[in-house]
This record gives structure tokens, sequence and C-alpha cells, in this order.
């Protein structure tokens, strides 16, 4: 099939690459190669992009989970532990990570709750340490949540820690 001459007008440098008909030329390419092997693993935490690199490596580095799947929302775990909910959201959630589960195969899910998170801030009316207990709380409540949509499910919760400029990970007993 001949382009239509057209396409030339957005850039597609048709001897460098090889690209599907109607893409403009690319901006950047990535230095990482794709890896098509799935590591059954998923990791929820909050959306807060100041940790994500500090969760990236407790992943990656810690927890030996490459490639994991990530679902961010504000709060994390919250999500998974909304007593009375009438917007639907824990529906909401459950449909999502019912997706992944099967989908990608889930045979591992971990739980990440972060200090100073402004979804409790906002939700309590508490400084930072105040909200501790009830994250830690939620983080459990998420947990057996799980546990019972998911009997053979491995699961793993953390509290993401802060202390002036160094982050640090607890495991939680649930
Ligand atoms: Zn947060």
């Amino acid at each position: 099939m001949t382009m239509p001459s057209s396409s030339s007008a957005v850039g597609v440098n048709r001897d460098a690459i090889t690209l599907g008909p109607n893409l403009p030329m690319s901006v950047f390419t990535s230095a990482k190669r794709w890896n098509p092997e799935r590591i059954g693993a998923l990791a929820l935490y909050c959306s807060d992009g100041r940790w994500g690199e500090a969760f990236d490596e407790f992943c990656h580095r810690h927890l030996q989970i490459p490639r994991y799947d990530r679902w961010a929302v504000p709060g994390g775990p919250a999500w998974l532990a909304l007593q009375s909910d009438e917007l639907g959201r824990g529906e909401t959630a459950h449909e999502q990570i019912d997706f992944l589960v099967q989908a990608h195969q889930l045979e591992r899910i971990v739980l990440i709750t972060h200090y100073g998170c402004a979804y409790y801030g906002q939700r309590l009316g508490q400084p930072a340490e105040e909200c501790l207990a009830v994250q830690i709380e939620d983080a459990g409540t998420a947990t057996a949540t799980l546990r019972r949509w998911y009997p053979d499910m491995r699961l793993e919760t953390y509290l993401a820690m802060r202390t002036g400029t160094s982050l640090s990970f607890h495991g939680l007993q649930d």
C-alpha cells in the first residue's frame, strides 16, 4: 500500500524506522528493552510521585519483583479498606484487581502505605504521626479483604517511613 504524501507532513522518517501507517515521528526512544515475561506480582501503593522511585527500588531490589504491576491510587491500600462506601469504590477496586489477577496471573500482592500520606491527612485532619495507627489498621483490613477474595494469594504489607530525607520500609503483621 502506498502511503499518501501527506504523511510526510507529520515528519515520519520511513527510512529510519518502521512504524504503523499513521504514527507521528517518535519524540523519544526508551533505553529499556522489552521483556515479555510477567513476574506475577502487583504492588498497591499511593500515587504520590515523591515516593515512586523508592517504591520501585524497594520492589526491585528488596522484594526482587522486576516488572511488577503497579496499582497506584491516592492512599494506596486505603481503597481496599473502605468501610461504608456509597460511591461504590470498593466494588470498582475489586473489579480492577480481579482483572489483573486473571489477565496477569497474579500470585503475589504487595501493599504499601506511606508516612505523611495526604489522603489520610485530609481524611483525618491530623498530622502525619497521628495518622499512622489508622493507616496500619487500614493496611490490615486491606490484607484481610484480599485474603477473602484470593485465599491462595501471597500477601505482604509494608509501611514506608520517612525520617528527614531517609526512606525506610517496615513489614506489618496483619
Ligand atoms: Zn499518599
